[in-house]
C-alpha cells in the first residue's frame, strides 16, 4: 500500500506574506485528513517563514532544486545541508522548467540526486516527454533514459527516499492534462523500468506521481488509476482552496 503524496511547486511565486497567508488558509482546510502526505515548495527565501506557519500542520517542506556541492565558491547556489537547516525534508530535483531554461541534463540531474539523498532529503525526481518527443512516438523511451541516467549509480536502499513525478512537459501550466488512460500508461512504463533497473519490490513501494494541469476537476480520475500515486502540482497549489481539494481528493 503505497501513501499518496500531493505535493505543491510555487515556482517562483509568494512573496513571504503571501506564502504565510496561504499556509494559514491551507491548514485549516486540511485538518484531520489523513492517509496523504502533503508537501509544498516555495523558493528559497521564503522557506523559513513557511516552515514556522506551518509547524504542527504536518505538512513537510521541499525546495525547489538544489546543488550537488555541500559547500564552496559557487555564487549562487544553494547545498542539500543548507536545504535541511532551513528546515527541508523534500527536494524537487529535474523540474523540466529547470532541464529547459537552466541547462539540466540527466548527469547533473543524476549528481544533484546523489548530493540530496547523501543528505537525507527525500527527491521528488521530475520526468517527461516533450510534445515533439510524443508526436514521434518516442515517449517511452525518453522517460526510460531520462530514469536510468538520473537514478545512475542510485542504490536500492535508498530508493525509499525518492519519489519519481511524471510530467508531460507539454501538460505543464498549459491547461492540457494527460488522459487519465495515457498517464496511466506512462506511470506503468516508469513502474517497468524501476522493476528492471533494481527489482520488483521496489517498484512496487515508489510512489509516482503525475504532474501536469493537475486541478479538483481532474484529480478524481488520475489518481483512481492504479500506477498514480499522487499529484505534482503547480497553477493549483498556488490558492488555498484548491490545493486542498486535491489534498482531500487522494
Ligand atoms: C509543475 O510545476 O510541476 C506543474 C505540474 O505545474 P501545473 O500544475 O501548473 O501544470
Amino acid at each position: 500500500m503505497r501513501t499518496p503524496v500531493i505535493a505543491g511547486n510555487w515556482k517562483l511565486f509568494k512573496t513571504a506574506p503571501e506564502a504565510v497567508e496561504l499556509i494559514k488558509g491551507l491548514k485549516p482546510l486540511i485538518k484531520g485528513k489523513q492517509g496523504v502526505e502533503v508537501v509544498v515548495a516555495p523558493v528559497f527565501t521564503v522557506l523559513d517563514r513557511v516552515r514556522s506557519a506551518m509547524a504542527g500542520s504536518g505538512i513537510s517542506l521541499a525546495a525547489q532544486d538544489c546543488f550537488w556541492e555541500e559547500e564552496g565558491a559557487f555564487t549562487g547556489e544553494i547545498s542539500p545541508k543548507m536545504l535541511l537547516d532551513a528546515g527541508c525534508s523534500h527536494v524537487i530535483i529535474g523540474h523540466s522548467e529547470r532541464r529547459q531554461y537552466f541547462g539540466e541534463t540527466d548527469a547533473t540531474v543524476n549528481k544533484k540526486i546523489h548530493a540530496a539523498l547523501a543528505a537525507g532529503l527525500t527527491v521528488i525526481f521530475c520526468i517527461g516527454e516533450t510534445v515533439a518527443e510524443r508526436e514521434d512516438g518516442r515517449t517511452f523511451a525518453v522517460l526510460q533514459d531520462q530514469i536510468s541516467g538520473g537514478l545512475k549509480g542510485v542504490a536500492s536502499d535508498s530508493m525509499k527516499d525518492i519519489i519519481i513525478a511524471y510530467e508531460p512537459v507539454w501538460a505543464i501550466g498549459t491547461g492540457k492534462t494527460a488522459s487519465d488512460a495515457q498517464a496511466q500508461e506512462a506511470h506503468a512504463v516508469i513502474r517497468g523500468e524501476v522493476a528492471a533497473l533494481y527489482d520488483k519490490t521496489t517498484a512496487d513501494r515508489i510512489r509516482i506521481l503525475y504532474g501536469g494541469s493537475v486541478k479538483p476537476e481532474n484529480i478524481a480520475g488520475l489518481i483512481a488509476q492504479p500506477d498514480i500515486d499522487g499529484a505534482l502540482v503547480g497553477g493549483a497549489s498556488l490558492k488555498a482552496d484548491s490545493f486542498a481539494a486535491l489534498v482531500n481528493a487522494a
